[in-house]
């Protein structure tokens, strides 16, 4: 049973920074903007609710005032924020269902669109190796997202290893809240990393950022062309092994920060059906994707970074709006963010080692408890989930879909709703249609 959905003119999924410049432009009097989102309040992964990101400190003034800037414009809208929203599903053309969690427990809700903006973000990817199923041994965003949810990490020894530039966003910020970085390894050569830092040149606000960062992190070893093999724990304590393919090293620690850098939240574009190319959501100048009506902004359309996520939802907002004589001034900026996007991306390039780094008995599906050697002499993902259950646990290959990407290349080519595991006391005791819905059996590939 779908719930009579309440109707948005635009409506937006995803309250990061896509998706806040995209509701601030398309809202206006005349054009109601519902924006959902999973967490409490605004903000998204980099400006979570009162709790300042490793970016804001590298330049304070300048960051905080963007992100006060952000808040109040987005505040000041007219749009709507409807917070704890999860998107789960979409059971009808122009429908999408959520789950709300109320003092009475958790219920589903609907709502329709004239326009819809998915500005769904990026997760971390995460690479098997032994012992990354460790206690202590956390992803780099995930351990950066404890400490602003109080988690003390004063005189801890972190060794904060994978690839990408949250790595040094998450160091400093560790370090900053009294940890002791041990080290940090970066699995991407000098040589690939190289263009990259070189067109820094053009992105004056991010040259200064990279530098603040250095400089906080002058005395810590950065380890170009490393990364972990190893996470050993006894009674002694915990060691990380890292190498570079000629040595190897053994770093005593307390913690292990480890992401291999970003992958997209794609899933519900992919259940609209949206086209894709690379593993990301195909969008036209004007962040139109292959459906009508549904346009996409930030992460799922390229791991790209803050200033991307801003413009691309500022011109999803507009167009979604009918605002188009707008667009003209933005799109100058989005191609150089975009540039600056494809040469992250070629920079952090996992190199084939990092790929292959998992122990016959190393966990790769933690939810289902699946290791490497069970997952070996499939042919498929489909045909590895359907022995193996690999990927059917609750965070449905969120976590081991990329990783079995990396091992086996294997892609997920399909997704089943509902996307988020959700509890069957969100449909009520007689809503048999819905639940019918959800356990029917669909082809996956
Ligand atoms: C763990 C992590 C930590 C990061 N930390 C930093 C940092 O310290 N500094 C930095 O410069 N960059 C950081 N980044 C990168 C930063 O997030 C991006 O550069 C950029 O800001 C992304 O903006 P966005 O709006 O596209 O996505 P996000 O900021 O990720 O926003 C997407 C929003 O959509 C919501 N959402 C997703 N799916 C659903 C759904 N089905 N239903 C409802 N809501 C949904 C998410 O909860 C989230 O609030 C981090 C990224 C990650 C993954």
């Amino acid at each position: 049973m779908i719930l009579k959905p309440r109707h948005a003119d635009v409506l937006v999924v995803g309250a990061g920074p896509a998706g806040m410049a995209a509701a601030i432009s398309a809202a206006t009097r005349d054009i109601k903007v519902l924006v959902l989102d999973d967490n409490a309040a605004a903000g998204g992964q980099i400006w979570r609710k009162g709790l300042e990101v490793t970016a804001e400190r590298a330049n304070p003034q300048a960051q905080k005032t963007r992100q006060a800037s952000m808040r109040k414009r987005f505040r000041e809208s007219g749009a709507e924020l409807l917070p704890g929203r999860r998107v789960v599903d979409a059971p009808r053309a122009a429908i999408i269902r959520t789950v709300v969690d109320t003092s009475a427990g958790p219920t589903q809700e609907s709502f329709s669109w004239d326009r819809l903006i998915l500005a769904t973000g990026a997760r971390e990817r995460f690479l098997p190796f032994p012992g990354w199923t460790l206690p202590g041994v956390l992803g780099a965003g995930g351990l950066q997202a404890l400490v602003k949810g109080g988690y003390a990490v004063e005189g801890k020894r972190v060794v904060v290893a994978g690839t990408g530039p949250l790595l040094i966003a998450v160091a400093a910020y560790l370090q900053q809240h009294g940890a002791k970085i041990v080290s940090i390894a970066e699995q991407a050569p000098l040589g690939q990393l190289m263009p990259f830092l070189a067109g820094l040149w053009s992105h004056p606000a991010k040259l200064y950022q990279g530098i603040r960062y250095g400089a906080a992190l002058a005395r810590v070893p950065y380890r170009i062309g490393w990364w972990p093999v190893a996470v050993e724990k006894d009674a002694s304590g915990m060691l990380v092994r890292l190498t570079n393919g000629n040595r190897t090293l053994a770093e005593p620690c307390d913690l292990v920060a480890c992401g291999f850098h970003l992958v997209p939240n794609t899933e519900l574009a992919q259940l609209l059906g949206c086209k894709f190319s690379d593993g990301v959501v195909d969008v036209d100048e004007h962040q139109q994707t292959s459906v009508p009506g549904i346009f996409c902004a930030g992460e799922p359309t390229g791991i790209a970074g803050l200033d991307a996520a801003l413009v691309q939802g500022e011109i999803a907002g507009l167009a979604a709006a009918g605002q188009e004589r707008q667009l003209a001034g933005l799109a100058r900026k989005r191609t150089k963010e975009h540039a600056f996007g494809q040469r992250l991306n070629k920079a952090f390039r996992l190199r084939l080692e990092v790929c292959s780094l998992s122990a016959p008995d190393t966990i790769v599906c933690r939810c289902e408890d699946v290791n490497y050697a069970r997952l070996q002499g499939h042919a498929s993902w489909t045909e590895a989930k359907l022995q193996t259950r690999c990927g059917m646990g609750p965070c449905q290959g969120r976590i081991c879909g990329p990783a079995v990407q990396s091992l086996f290349g294997w892609r997920a080519n399909s997704v089943r709703p509902p996307i988020f595991p959700i509890p069957i006391s969100a449909f009520g005791n007689n809503d048999r249609d819905s639940l019918e819905e959800l356990t029917t059996f669909q082809e996956t590939e």
